[in-house]
């Protein structure tokens, strides 16, 4: 199976991004809320790699376990963090033994202590290292991610572009994008992204914000802008939560809404593992 595969012409599909939760209760509620969600026919689910490869086990046993109980194609993201080349090689490989070839391959935030990246010994600097790497082992379809508004270390739009650019070449089949709140921004991106070269599907990453606390957690370390109109509703309701998440619905289905008239191949959910604002908005889809 690839990610391509998904993106048929004239299609608008939808997937999911789950994290692996670090209890049994927890793996047995996301079990509850994917086993919802299966029914609004997701073209497949994601499992996130934690900071520092913190979740190896997690993410490997989770992604198995969806794929496995649930039947939802499966994929696993993957980052350059901690892990040299030997140990990728055997964990894509224990993956792919299970049925699961799609990756979402990734450098990797920069671990806390170091300024810039440095990577393992005999590890990969960036992840289009990483994806020649998977790709020279075969039989694995990736996906990588892009920023309609930059990654926060890029000197500028152009460079950042470029980099993407690598990946691509190195043999990504798809980009999914950072979750972005400003359509425009995706637009942009993608016009750009064409002009460059870059020809395969760009999915749209699309997190409905719960509440306005949460901007300052999520958002604004992985430098994407919340409009002013968006933020401004948020703030006058930051004492109803339920006010606040109707908000953050009613933004996300204008988003989809516009992403599908115009021509988006589909959206990437960041569903924080949770159900209800990711299924009302389809269903309002
Ligand atoms: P890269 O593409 O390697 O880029 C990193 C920086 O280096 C960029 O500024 C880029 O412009 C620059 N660069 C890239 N290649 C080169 C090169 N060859 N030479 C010079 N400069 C270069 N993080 C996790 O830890 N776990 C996850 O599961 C996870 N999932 C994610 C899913 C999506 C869809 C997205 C958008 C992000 C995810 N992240 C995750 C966050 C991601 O790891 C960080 O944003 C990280 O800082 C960059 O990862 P990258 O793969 O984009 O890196």
């Amino acid at each position: 199976m690839r990610f391509i595969d998904f993106y048929q012409q004239g299609s608008f599909v939808h997937s999911f991004e789950v994290f692996p939760p670090k209890t049994p209760q927890g793996i047995d509620s996301l079990f509850n809320v994917l086993k919802e969600l299966c029914s609004t026919n997701p073209a497949f689910v994601s499992v996130t790699y934690g900071a520092m490869g913190s979740s190896r086990d997690l993410t490997s046993d989770l992604a198995i376990r969806i794929h496995r109980e649930l039947n939802i194609p499966t994929a696993f993201h993957f980052t350059c963090v901690g892990s040299d080349r030997n140990e990728i090689g055997q964990y894509v490989s224990h993956l792919k033994e299970e049925g699961i070839n799609l990756v979402v391959a990734l450098r990797g935030d920069v671990p806390k202590d170091q300024i810039n990246f440095t990577p393992p010994l005999d590890g990969f600097h960036y992840a289009n290292e990483l994806v020649a790497y998977i790709r020279s082992i075969n039989g694995f379809s990736m996906a990588v991610a892009g920023y309609p508004e930059k990654h926060i270390e890029a000197p500028n739009q152009r460079t950042d572009l470029e980099n993407l650019k690598r990946k691509v070449d190195a043999g990504a089949d798809i980009v999914i994008t950072q979750m972005f709140f400003d359509n425009e921004d995706y637009f942009d991106f993608v016009d750009r992204a064409r002009i460059i070269g870059i020809e395969v599907p760009i999915i749209p990453g699309i997190m409905p914000i719960l509440s306005v606390q949460q901007i300052d957690r999520i958002s604004d370390p992985v430098g994407a802008s919340i409009p002013e109109d968006l933020h401004a509703a948020l703030m006058e309701h930051q004492n109803d939560p339920g006010a606040m998440r109707e908000i953050g619905i009613a933004h996300a289905l204008g988003q989809c809404r516009e992403l599908k008239e115009r021509g988006a191949p589909g959206v990437h959910f960041y569903i924080l593992n949770k159900a209800y604002s990711v299924k009302s908005l389809l269903s309002a889809l």
